[in-house]
């Protein structure tokens, strides 16, 4: 029973770090005039509504998104690129946050391919409403840990994996493990990025996840980490972080002024803090 539902939760600080290496990992792979291909494993549906009461039980993206573009005027260029995308028209309030598979569709280009997984009935209607029209996309109404290994590598055998679970079950941890070597054995040369939540005391798996992904022999790894408050003992999350496999050339030094600058906005205490850290460094 799939109880998770992304409604809740878009447009938070922890889909800002997230969209923004997603999106800076795409702008690198368009440097080439050579097609590429993006799989979204866990996609959603694409588009969220801020106005929907899921948004608003929790307000979470007024801790996100909504600061950023509060003080859009001081941010750098790789921050204006984001928001560029995300709230075009950012002149008056935001209406709708869109998420991994729209943030593809909309920057990928006509030589370009989209592979969009997802298992809930509800969230892959909606994702096949949104995507509706696009024949650079194939939708997939399946389990996207078995996808990936299945539909890798892609034709042509150049792109990126975007891992998303909602770990709403400890087991999604060694999933993305098993999976991720699996797909990697297949395609080592594909660029993956591993979204985990870094959760109260608790309940928290991410130093586990973080170890055995170092150690699964991938030839280089690079953590992006953003906590905006301090760990609390039995709820939250504070901090969320990537995993990039095989990540493009430079691309620490382009997300680097993006945290600097995020860091203190998301501040939600003085325990906030980022992390950019090659755990294996590129030969
Ligand atoms: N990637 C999306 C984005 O950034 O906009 C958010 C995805 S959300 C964190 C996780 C999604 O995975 C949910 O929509 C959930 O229904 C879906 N899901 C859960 N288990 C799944 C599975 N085994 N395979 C594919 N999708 C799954």
């Amino acid at each position: 029973m799939l109880s998770y539902r992304h409604s809740f939760h878009a447009g938070n600080h922890a889909d800002v770090l997230k969209h923004l290496v997603q999106l800076l990992v795409i702008e690198k792979l368009k440097q080439k005039n050579k097609p590429f291909v993006y799989i979204d494993t866990h996609s959603g549906r694409g588009v969220y509504d801020l106005k929907s009461d899921d948004a608003n039980k929790t307000s979470e993206y007024k801790a996100g998104i909504i600061k950023l573009l509060a003080e859009q005027k001081k941010a750098p260029e790789v921050i204006l690129q984001y928001l560029d995308l995300v709230a075009p028209n950012n002149a008056g309030a935001l209406t709708q946050y869109i998420g991994s598979p729209e943030i593809a569709r909309l920057s990928l280009r006509e030589i370009d391919k989209l592979v969009l997984m997802e298992l809930h009935n509800n969230e892959i209607d909606l994702l096949k409403s949104n995507m509706r029209g696009d024949n650079r996309i194939a939708v997939h109404h399946r389990d996207g840990f078995e996808g990936l290994a299945a539909c890798v590598p892609p034709k042509p055998a150049r792109g990126l994996v975007l891992i998303d679970p909602a770990y709403e079950v400890k087991q999604d941890y060694d999933f993305v493990v098993k999976q991720l070597q699996k797909a990697y054995k297949k395609w080592p040369t594909g660029i993956y990025l591993v979204w985990y939540p870094v959760l109260a005391t608790q309940r928290d798996h991410s130093q586990n996840l973080i170890r055995k992904l170092t150690n699964l022999g991938v030839s280089s790894l690079l953590q992006v980490e953003l906590g905006v408050s301090e760990q609390q003992a039995d709820f939250g999350m504070h901090a969320s972080g990537m995993l990039v496999v095989n990540a493009p050339f430079q691309l620490d030094e382009k997300i680097k002024p993006a945290l600097e600058w995020l860091t203190p906005l998301l501040a939600q205490d003085d325990k906030a803090y980022a992390k950019l850290e090659w755990l294996i460094t590129p030969a």
